[in-house]
């Protein structure tokens, strides 16, 4: 133990792990972990007491930049107290440019690494010099990483990973910073990426998803004859000891009818799509540059229910867009009412730096209006599930255990998503179980063992 200037104390070999934003950042930051207990780090609940500071960081909107700017000033004064600790910064805030890094080092000092999204090269590098050994390939190859999984962080077993495919994105709709900071799309190659999945359920995992931007384009920038998403999925679902699979995120212009397809016929391959829409407006859509209008959207969530019956479609919506009045955000309530979606994530549009919309377009919705949008689309959507779960009151549901309450609550989901918390279940995490509905809500539900 070292004992500071201000008497903080570090423990020797060990790593404090802070991360916000996406699954995507959450499964870096996961490799990035798995990587530091390889190397012999312990995780610790405080930040103050860990030797290494690992902070993963989001900047898809300009709220999560000010608590990573709030965080890092925390951190600095750790630094501070205790030079001997190592900062390591990955993630979006980083980004993929390397000149971006140069500018960050000038205005972070106390920062020793910086990783750029999906890239663990410079950490690897890192521990290696350390150990005064060869640093082992950070590419993301699975055969000479340790599964991106460490157990010790979720406190007890794992049982759903994520497990990155189609890295970076290159569609570039207009308000989003994503593919100037993870870098052009590119799919991972199918032999890693089963390797990767083998590894994870010999670990234990029982529960994938697997993760894109837009994940349905998986394969396409591979060349001709490559494999592509309903394939990589079937091969992901009949690995011994996965029990089901999921993916995200799709696009509505990329989901194929051979993806709906794989998705009826494969057992343990959950029917449950996250698209986007974005926003009901169509003028507001060719804005964003989406590609699609509300029609088009509205017939491929009618082509899924009808091919799919029971499927849960989740959407993600953007309000105060630059150009959105209020009559053309009365179009994303309407055609929320008409898709009748499963879950809305709603947020409120942030100019981000780089994108087109920042650069071309006037920040023109009052933060006041944005709020009051933002609320109605909540209201809207806890009115509609409260009515759509109702139903499902006393029936039978079956879920993946994926974890265990201090209360001796189990944990799990319903193959289209939803969450159960079950009383008086003896299960273990990774079992899939029945369960009768003792009580449905708009966002879980309450079930007893049937
Ligand atoms: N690739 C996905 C997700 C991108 S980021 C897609 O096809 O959209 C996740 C969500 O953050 C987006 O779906 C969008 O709703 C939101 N988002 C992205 N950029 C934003 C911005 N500038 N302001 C507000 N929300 C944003």
């Amino acid at each position: 133990m070292v004992r500071g200037a201000t008497g903080t104390s570090v423990k020797a070999n060990t790593y404090h792990l802070w991360t916000i934003g996406c699954q995507m950042n959450e499964a870096d930051a996961w490799r990035a972990a798995a990587l530091l207990e390889a190397a012999g780090y312990r995780p610790v609940e405080h930040a103050r007491d860990a030797q290494f500071l690992l902070l993963s960081t989001c900047v898809v909107r300009r709220q999560a930049e000010e608590k990573i700017l709030s965080r890092l000033r925390y951190v600095e004064e750790l630094k501070r107290a205790e030079p001997s600790r190592t900062v390591a910064l990955m993630g979006c805030f980083v980004g993929f440019r390397p000149g971006a890094r140069e500018e960050l080092a000038a205005a972070y000092p106390f920062v020793d690494l910086f990783l750029p999204p999906s890239d663990l090269a410079p950490l690897a590098a890192h521990l290696a010099t350390r150990a005064g050994t060869e640093a082992p390939r950070a590419d993301g190859a699975a055969d000479d990483l340790p599964p991106p999984l460490p157990g010790s962080l979720a406190g007890g077993r794992t049982v759903r990973a994520h497990l990155p495919v189609v890295l970076g994105c290159s569609h570039a709709c207009a308000y989003c910073i994503i593919p100037y900071r993870r870098g052009p799309e590119r799919s991972r190659p199918a032999d890693e990426v089963l390797a990767e999945a083998r590894a994870l359920a010999g670990r234990g995992v029982r529960e994938l998803v697997l993760l894109g931007q837009i994940v349905d384009r998986y394969g396409l920038d591979l060349g001709p004859g490559a494999m592509l998403l309903p394939e990589l999925l079937r091969k992901v679902a009949d690995i011994p000891g996965i029990r089901r699979v999921r993916f995200l995120t799709s696009h509505p212009n990329w989901i194929t009818d051979d993806l709906l397809a794989t998705v009826a016929d494969t057992p343990g391959l959950m029917p449950y799509f996250e698209i986007p829409v974005q926003a009901g407006s169509d003028a507001v859509l060719a804005a964003m540059r989406r590609g699609y209008t509300a029609a088009r959207y509205e017939e491929l969530v009618a082509r899924i229910r009808d091919r799919i019956p029971g499927a849960g479609i989740s959407t993600d919506l953007i309000v105060g867009f630059p150009g959105e009045t209020e009559a053309r955000f009365d179009e994303s309530l309407a055609l929320m009412r008409r898709v009748d979606p499963d879950m809305i994530r709603v947020a409120k549009y942030s100019p981000r730096p780089q994108t087109l919309s920042a650069r071309t377009m006037p920040d023109d919705v009052p933060p006041a209006e944005k709020e009051r949008r933002r609320v109605a689309v909540e209201s809207q959507l806890r009115a509609m599930l409260t009515a759509k779960h109702a139903p499902r009151l006393g029936r039978t549901e079956e879920i993946l255990v994926e974890r265990i309450e201090p209360t001796g609550r189990r944990h799990g989901r319903t193959p289209d998503s939803i969450p159960v918390f079950v009383d008086g279940s003896d299960a273990r995490p990774g079992d899939v179980i029945r369960v009768k509905t003792a009580w449905t809500g708009p966002f879980s539900f309450i079930a007893d063992p049937a």
